[in-house]
């Protein structure tokens, strides 16, 4: 008998990365499903019947957690965002702590208390909003969960920076007034796509870009919308993408008005640095969050004045320039061109003349013939290491190693590798909450030659 389009009554047993809801079946199968919490019993819709688990999405809680709460959006469960919002932060970091001590239990390290996120709320210093046709009215919102073409209007959102609140109304404003229709995500006709925002949080400055359609008018067009947005704005753009896909593509860049870049400040070891952003930049997403990341990897390593440094997919330079005075030289290795552009702008603003950067995938750039190194970092994508960068590291006799991890399962897969060699040993695990009121959890991990 299949229970596929049954419902049926499970309990749930705890929450697993990446923040389901394991529960079990009376039959005792597992079923995976979202946003219930350990302890609570619910009447679940099966969609898959599996062998070994099943699926399937709440119809009715029939008996609440104590911890669960009311969240305070009004649009949880529409954006998909912030999955978290409805316990405590507290218990949010308990739940986290839960899940990254089970994937890494093989280890036997005791893991340190997850960091807390220095802000709670209003963390994100980037969002990417889409304009959509909302009943005749231009909109700007995101995705709803899981869907292309459907999306929530966002005027305010809970985790994102006070100001884009504001930047958004008027944008929106100036958007309606226009008389260009939003881009039509089936169709591919309509005018404006996307509006990305990013903001400098340790030094107050806004950078806007307007993603749309090519138009005749010229940038003429969007004079109006400048003299709102120059007292909030430092730094606007707008970007022409005619490409069907749905993410912010440059056909060109212009810049309406303001600097071309903003400059954040991150204080690492005592010492401010500070990094450019400009609209298509990478940059870690929470700027206060990033801080704690990057002081607990100067921990962590403890460089001395005479070491050299690895910096493993560096993005535009921020660890190995942060670190860059602590030891005697860095090399950073970044496949994006344009970040490598970036970083190497940011180590001269930064006057740390001792980095060398090199624009190659991590896999190319270990075949070329290199020196040894006394520590490592490496802050892989969310897919993790390869097998190739695993065995460098494995061979590499740096004498300290530190994988940062977006992504606990891949970091789980890599860890297994490297101790498998026997030739290092984890010697702690410092798990950051960068994200609050999401699942994602960043781990950092020490490893060190025996
Ligand atoms: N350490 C940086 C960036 C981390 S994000 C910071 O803290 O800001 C991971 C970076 O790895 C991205 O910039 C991405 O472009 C880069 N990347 C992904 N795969 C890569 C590969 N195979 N080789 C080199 N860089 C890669």
């Amino acid at each position: 008998m299949t229970y596929k389009n049954k419902v049926i009554i499970v309990l749930c047993e705890k929450i697993v990365f990446p923040g389901r809801s394991l529960c079990r079946c009376d039959d005792g199968t597992a079923l995976f499903t979202e946003g219930l919490l350990p302890n609570e019993k619910a009447e679940v819709y099966v969609t898959k019947d599996k062998k070994t688990f099943r699926e399937g999405y709440v119809k009715s809680i029939i008996s609440k957690s104590e911890h669960r709460i009311e969240p305070v959006c009004p649009l949880f469960n529409k954006c998909g965002g912030c999955s978290f919002q409805n316990v405590e932060y507290a218990n949010q970091l308990y739940y986290k702590q839960q899940y990254l001590n089970e994937l890494l239990s093989f280890t036997e390290v005791n893991i340190s208390p997850i960091l807390p996120n220095p802000k709670i709320y209003h963390y994100r210093n980037k969002m990417e909003f889409s304009f959509f046709d909302n009943g005749g009215d231009i909109e700007l919102g995101l995705h709803y969960k899981g869907s292309f073409d459907r999306y929530v209007p966002v005027s305010f959102c809970f985790i994102a920076d006070e100001d884009f609140s504001k930047a958004v109304e008027i944008i929106k404003e100036f958007a309606n007034k226009s008389g260009l229709p939003p881009y039509n995500n089936k169709t591919h006709n309509g005018f404006f796509r996307h509006l990305v925002l990013r903001k400098a949080q340790n030094n107050n400055q806004f950078l806007i870009n307007i993603a749309a359609n090519a138009i005749d008018e010229g940038s003429d067009f969007f004079n109006p919308l400048i003299k709102d947005l120059q007292s909030l704005v430092q730094s606007a753009y707008w970007t022409c993408n005619t490409k069907k896909s749905d993410a912010v593509i440059s056909d060109s860049t212009k810049l309406l008005f303001g600097s071309p870049y903003i400059v954040e400040k991150l204080t690492v070891g005592s010492t401010d640095y500070f990094f450019n952003i400009s609209p298509f930049s990478f940059f870690q997403t929470n700027s206060s969050g990033a801080e704690v990341l990057y002081n607990e990897a100067l921990k962590l390593l403890n460089p001395r004045q005479d070491d050299i440094l690895l910096d493993l997919y560096c993005g535009t330079g921020t660890i190995g320039i942060s670190m860059s005075r602590k030891v005697k030289k860095v090399i950073a290795v970044e496949q994006i061109r344009q970040s490598v552009e970036d970083a190497v702008l940011n180590a001269k603003i930064n006057k740390a003349d001792n980095i060398e950067f090199f624009d190659l995938t991590v896999q190319d750039w270990l075949k070329t013939p290199s020196q040894k190194f006394d520590l490592i970092v490496v802050d892989p994508p969310r897919s993790g290491l390869t097998k190739d960068v695993i065995n460098f590291l494995i061979k590499s006799d740096a004498e300290k190693i530190i994988y940062a991890s977006c992504n606990p399962s891949t970091l789980a897969r890599d860890l297994h590798l490297i101790i498998e060699s026997g030739k290092y040993e984890i010697k702690k695990i410092v798990p950051v909450d960068m994200f609050s009121h999401t699942y994602h959890i960043e781990t950092m991990v020490l490893l060190e030659i025996k």
